[in-house]
């Protein structure tokens, strides 16, 4: 049966809330980047967010805590992401170099950063769609509590994470991995608190007994072991370990759906760590995210393109402007198992700027984690910390496209390496004879399976 439809008549009458020079759409790692970015290298900025805060997965997801992407011990993302973290630490939310942070503390600190850099926010503001003139957009259309209201710009950013205004434009993209469109398992994050830590067993112990409750049924999840991490509290632990598979984060049923699915598997994990697990039996619910955690939804195809092929051979750039050491983390996308594969030791690889330039618009950069890359890569470079310097390098790109009056297309993306060096973010100016700028169409595939 086909599925019945409606018609509403055309809008007139919408009002045009902004006219900026750069449009954030999105507030997540890649968002906060951006419009940091763009603001700080002079553009007037609007970042639209659908929450009434910042931080994406990092706060709405309950996400914790930032993956190391580390190269000599050192950090990679020494742009806006550890001025991010430097004031979570500032406002008594997490203590350098340690990786876990308090979210609430992390609303506040971006917000304070992008005020400070004079990014205007319109918060409870959800994308309906662009207002397109040829191929560039003319201007987004959100839904807020009045309705509908425009916002215009000379160039926009898409941070929803899903490239949600990149598809919306038009422009091409990929969903999950090749061989069968199947998207990385959601996951619903949740703390206990109230936890003695100094009981918990080790982790084989746990393994034997979640293997156990899996098998009596007492416990229903795809998920190969329980991943935990300790927090800013000696007596909270964070979970990541619900797996919720085959759901589409574009799909409103399915996003629906899996809230949930995860909210019960939240409630057994819950029950079998109280009965089983020394250090649990007092625990009890801390926290879990305002949304269910989407790890992999539409990645854009963009002027230029990396595979795994790239990622093995620690491919590097004249543009390259990221650096990631984080490893190929694929969670199954039909079920059990996780594929980690490391790079050779001591590499990175680079992402190309035309990687953020998605493919017929002409005023569109996307930023974050719904890059021009493959299934593998995406599984790597979507960790927060690139997630945000790569958000930066589109606001940068962003600022510079909106004060010349160019096509992010036809800007050098070397040009916005240089800005992002001189703005302090850890890349490598090329040497000679380095690769060519624009990654490569090579197709390569495959994964065996094991984590964020
Ligand atoms: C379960 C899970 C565990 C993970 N574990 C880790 C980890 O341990 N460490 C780590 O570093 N990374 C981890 N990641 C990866 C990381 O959290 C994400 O890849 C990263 O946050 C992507 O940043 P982003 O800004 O592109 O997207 P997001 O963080 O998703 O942000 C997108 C933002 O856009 C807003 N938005 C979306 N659609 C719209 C719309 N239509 N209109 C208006 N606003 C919109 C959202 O509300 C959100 O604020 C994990 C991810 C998941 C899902």
């Amino acid at each position: 049966m086909s599925q019945p439809t409606v018609s509403r008549p055309a809008q007139s009458g919408i009002p045009v809330l902004h006219d900026m020079d750069v449009i954030v759409m999105g507030g997540g790692p890649g968002g906060v980047g951006a419009a940091i970015g763009a603001a700080r290298n002079g553009a007037k900025t609007l970042l639209i967010e659908r929450y009434g805060f910042l931080g994406g997965m990092a706060t709405a997801g309950h996400v914790n805590p930032w993956m190391p992407n580390h190269h000599d011990g050192k950090p990679l993302d020494t742009g806006v992401f550890q001025d991010w973290c430097r004031r979570i630490e500032e406002l008594g939310g997490m203590k350098l170099p340690a990786r876990h942070f308090c979210p609430e503390t992390a609303k506040l600190a971006a917000e304070q950063l992008c005020l400070e850099a004079s990014v205007q926010l319109l918060y409870h503001a959800a994308l309906d769609g662009p207002l397109m003139d040829g191929q560039r957009i003319d201007c987004v259309l959100a839904l807020g509590k009045s309705g509908l209201s425009a916002h215009r710009a000379k160039v926009f950013v898409d941070a929803t994470g899903d490239a949600d205004l990149a598809a919306r434009a038009g422009c091409p993209f990929e969903f999950g991995r090749e061989q069968d469109g199947a998207v990385q398992p959601m996951t619903s994050n949740f703390d206990l608190a109230n936890v003695d830590v100094a009981r918990i067993p080790d982790r084989k112990i746990i393994q034997e007994k979640y293997e156990k409750a899996k098998a009596e049924g007492r416990i229903r999840c795809p998920r190969e072991n329980v991943l935990y991490f300790k927090t800013v509290e000696d007596d909270r632990i964070h979970f990541n370990t619900t797996r919720i598979v085959g759901a589409n984060g574009t799909d409103t049923l399915s996003f629906s759906a899996a809230e949930v699915e995860g909210r019960r598997q939240i409630a057994q994990f819950i029950a079998f760590l109280r009965a089983e697990i020394a250090g649990f039996e007092n625990a009890r619910l801390h926290s879990m995210g305002a949304q269910i955690g989407v790890r992999e939804t539409r990645r854009i195809r963009g002027h230029a393109y990396l595979t795994r092929a790239d990622y093995e051979r620690a491919a590097k750039y004249p543009d390259g402007i990221c650096r990631v050491t984080y490893p190929i983390d694929i969670h199954n996308p039909a079920g059990t198992g996780t594929e980690i594969t490391h790079l050779p030791k001591g590499e990175w690889y680079e992402i190309p700027y035309g990687c953020l330039v998605p493919q017929r618009c002409e005023n569109l950069l996307v930023g974050g984690r719904p890059i021009s890359v493959d299934h593998a890569v995406h599984s790597s470079m979507r960790v927060m910390p690139p997630a945000c310097t790569i958000g930066q390098a589109c606001g940068a790109a962003a600022a510079l496209c909106a004060r010349d009056g160019l096509a992010p297309a036809k800007l050098d993306g070397r040009i916005v390496k240089r800005l992002l060096i001189e703005q302090g973010v850890a890349l490598i100016e090329a040497p000679d004879g380095a690769a060519p700028a624009g990654g490569t169409e090579r197709k390569d595939r495959r994964a065996e399976v094991l984590s964020a």
